[in-house]
């Protein structure tokens, strides 16, 4: 076990109302080091309100950092999911102004050096109306070209299957945004470009996935998306498991020394175009 590897996750979530910064020191504790904490809509917030939505997660993390000894980057975006729901008060127009001002507050944040990257963006999971899919595909392609402005990642929340991959891709393409800063999160095993179109996969961390990620190759992150609900206590996977796994893998030779170097520290400093402090 060697502490001078930093270990990211790539994809957690924290709640004031779940463990909150006690899910960040149970990663620490483990053996983590570096966080991105991706905005996920707060069930006791205003939802129409971005801005205080927003407000939470930086405030988490800056409460995270002051408690513990981690980094800690964050994601910001309205969850693709708040399109449908802010439609069901709202004519799709106004809805999805609403979606596009959250963005471009998202952006500022950016701006302003609060948030590392666009996340989680994209396309509901589940089946919607034809415009719908349209106007999702529209918010994509304005985050996508926000990005460019910035210079930043945009992690992406999308329903499974290569269909998305591939239209990801094709939107990213028409911007001239580089496919390697799409982060794909909550991906499979399927981390080579023949199979993602050139996305960068992160990785749900489960042991057979990883196992099989890396017999391919390490161009991947690893991720919990820990969701921080107490009544869904460790879904998706628990805080701890990336340094978990992590080290245990290392310790049975399954990664080598080099691939902790590049899952951890040199992906995410191409990708983001962040230097890692040493931790
Ligand atoms: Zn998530």
């Amino acid at each position: 076990m060697n502490p001078d590897f930093s270990i990211l996750d790539n994809h957690i979530h924290l709640d004031p109302e779940g463990l909150g910064v006690e899910g960040a020191k149970r990663f620490e504790q483990a053996g983590g080091s570096h966080l991105i904490l991706v905005h996920k809509p707060y069930h006791h917030i205003d939802r129409e309100d971005f801005g205080v939505q927003f407000e939470t997660t930086l405030g988490l993390a800056e409460k995270v950092r002051s408690e513990t000894g981690l980094v800690v980057y964050t994601a910001l975006s309205p969850h693709p999911a708040e399109l449908t729901r802010l439609m069901e008060k709202y004519p799709l127009e106004k809805a999805k102004e609403m979606m596009l001002e959250a963005i471009e507050l998202a952006g500022k944040h950016v701006r302003e050096g609060r948030a590392l990257a666009f996340g989680e963006v994209g396309r509901p999971h589940y089946p919607v109306e034809e415009y719908v899919w349209e106007a999702s595909n529209d918010l994509i392609l304005y985050t996508l070209e926000l990005a460019k402005e910035l210079d930043c990642a945009v992690q992406f929340h999308t329903e499974g299957g290569r269909d998305s991959f591939r239209d990801i891709a094709g939107i990213a393409k028409k911007v001239g945004y580089p496919l390697e800063r799409c982060v794909k999160h909550f991906s499979g095993p399927a981390i080579e470009e023949k199979e993602n179109f050139g996305l960068f996969p992160s990785v749900v961390s489960r042991k057979g996935s990883i196992k099989k990620a890396i017999a391919k190759g390490n161009r991947f992150f690893m991720e919990t998306d820990y969701i921080d609900e107490l009544s869904r206590p460790n879904a998706v996977l628990s805080p701890d498991t990336v340094p978990k796994l992590t080290l245990e893998f290392l310790r049975k030779g399954i990664f080598s020394e080099e691939d902790v170097l590049k899952i951890h520290r040199e992906n995410p400093e191409r990708v983001y175009g962040i230097e890692m402090e040493k931790k």
